[in-house]
């Protein structure tokens, strides 16, 4: 796809972390229907990575450190955006983290400061960004996206304590979305299918979760970044103003099915 769904809007990505990344399929996508993009990544253990990625789009994209456990980064992400971009058009948030040790075993032998670190990190802080963004964002409205995953509505074995975040994530774009509507401001969710990409890798058996979708899922395969990317175009385009609160599926099918095996 290439045209101008996104000409003359402003936003910003948190979550590149490397080229496999969800946050950079999604960033290709809108800068290729013409949005101008500004990164915000974790730490300066990121930063070359992220240039070097932000250096191949076509405009000129800035570039931040922002470790949205902080309120203060999250203050001087809005400040420098301010200044930066003055309005902003749209947000996507493609960030989550649990502790390794949290993402194998038994969600019951969760630690306290294990949900508090996942739960904060995963799903805090897009309520934090959004309040710190809405002066920027309620200028002309704006919509934000993030990504989340099945394993917050069904026991996702290993997803463990990620699920509860999801499940937390998935009630704040509700939340959100209802506080911010008289603003113009949408708030929706990508429900994505397994993708091989660094966080994922952390989750203990994640090939079994991509051989179960491939084999599972209606459309028999396992899902493309470039899809994900697509919808997240979509929710983020005015081809969805009317839309908010909502959790869009790119899965190829996979939550619908039941797995009964068959007596011959
Ligand atoms: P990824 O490339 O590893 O991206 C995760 C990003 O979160 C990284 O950039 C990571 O930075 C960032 N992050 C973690 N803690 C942070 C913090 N305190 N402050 C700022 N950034 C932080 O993995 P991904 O799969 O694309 O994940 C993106 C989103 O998609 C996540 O919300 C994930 O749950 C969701 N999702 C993924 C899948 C999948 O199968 N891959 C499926 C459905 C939904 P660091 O590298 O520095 O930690």
């Amino acid at each position: 796809m290439s045209g101008e769904f996104m000409k003359d809007k402003r936003g910003l990505i948190l979550g590149v972390a490397n080229r496999r990344s969800i946050a950079w399929g999604i960033a290709q996508t809108l800068a290729q229907e013409g949005a101008q993009l500004a990164f915000a990544y974790q730490g300066d253990r990121l930063k070359e990575g992220v240039e070097e990625l932000a250096k191949t789009l076509p405009a000129v994209s800035p570039l931040y450190s922002c470790d949205v456990s902080s309120d203060e980064e999250i203050q001087k992400l809005k400040e420098s955006l301010e200044k930066d971009f003055g309005r902003l058009d749209f947000l996507v948030h493609s960030i989550a983290f649990a502790r390794k040790e949290e993402l194998a075993g038994r969600t019951v032998d969760t630690s306290r400061d294990g949900f508090r670190v996942a739960l904060e990190i995963s799903s805090y802080s897009l309520i934090a960004l959004t309040k710190a963004l809405e002066p920027l964002m309620e200028k002309e409205g704006a919509s934000v996206v993030a990504l989340t995953y099945l394993g917050s509505e069904k026991a996702v074995p290993h997803y463990n304590v990620m699920g509860l975040a999801k499940a937390s994530l998935e009630s704040s774009i509700r939340y959100l979305a209802v506080d911010l509507g008289r603003k113009n401001i949408r708030v929706n969710g990508i429900s994505a299918g397994p993708v091989s990409t660094l966080a994922a890798r952390g989750i203990s058996g994640f090939q079994s979760m991509l051989d179960d979708h491939k084999r599972r899922a209606p459309l028999g395969r396992n899902v493309e970044i470039e899809e994900i990317a697509n919808a997240a175009l979509f929710l983020l385009s005015p081809l969805a103003s009317g839309i908010t609160g909502e959790i869009l599926f790119v899965d190829c099918g996979y939550r619908h099915v039941v797995d009964i095996p068959q007596t011959p």
